[in-house]
């Protein structure tokens, strides 16, 4: 399928930079561009869901393509939490979302966790296409490194064996959940 032009469901400027570096096959706009500033609730109970609902309400509103992401941090120990909930995990935000989340596995040795990203397109002929992709690594015991947003520089990547948070944006982008799930979104939309 072509694409000349898809609006990203995400008011996440992290999110929506890595979406254009990543998906650079068409003209990328953000909601926030399109003058959309409304929070659209997130109801669902797996990132799949989630994804589907933003891509929809943005499709249907816009009359155009829209590309969204759902994606967490699943950590093992914590029986994959925050998933769904990592934006909204401490409820204060990104800082206090690492903080809480260091608090949480401060006797804890088993610090394995992965990223997961939900992709889905919806256009407004109502179609919907998903992509998904998972990274993984684990969590420091320490922040490492300012690059990124959300739980980067808590999460040290098994591909790149080191922090995300001192990652180059090329590099966490070769290997990130996002870019997973976006190349088998990709994959499908062939
Ligand atoms: P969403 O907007 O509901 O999908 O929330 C995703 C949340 O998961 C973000 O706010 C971050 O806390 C976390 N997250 C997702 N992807 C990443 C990533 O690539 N790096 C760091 N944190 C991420």
């Amino acid at each position: 399928m072509k694409l000349d032009k898809i609006v990203v469901a995400s008011g996440n400027e992290g999110k929506i930079a890595e979406i254009k570096a990543i998906f650079k096959d068409a003209e990328i706009v953000s909601m926030g561009e399109l003058g959309f500033t409304d929070e659209i609730e997130e109801t669902g109970s797996t990132f799949k869901e989630n994804a589907y609902i933003k891509a929809a309400v943005i499709a249907k509103k816009y009359n155009m393509p829209a590309l969204s992401d759902d994606s967490g941090l699943c950590v093992d120990a914590l029986g994959g939490a925050p998933g769904v909930y990592s934006a909204r995990f401490s409820g204060e935000g990104s800082k206090a979302n690492r903080a809480l989340l260091l608090k949480r596995m401060e006797h804890i040795t088993d610090r394995r966790a992965h990223f997961e990203s939900a992709v889905c397109l919806c256009t407004p002929d109502g179609k919907t296409y998903f992509g998904e992709g998972k990274t993984f690594g684990k969590i420091l015991q320490e922040e490492i490194g300012t690059n990124g947003f959300g739980y980067d520089c808590l999460f040290f990547s098994d591909d790149l064996k080191k922090s995300f948070g001192i990652a180059g944006d090329d590099e966490k982008n070769a290997v990130s959940h996002r870019f997973r799930a976006l190349q088998d979104l990709k994959s499908k939309l062939k």
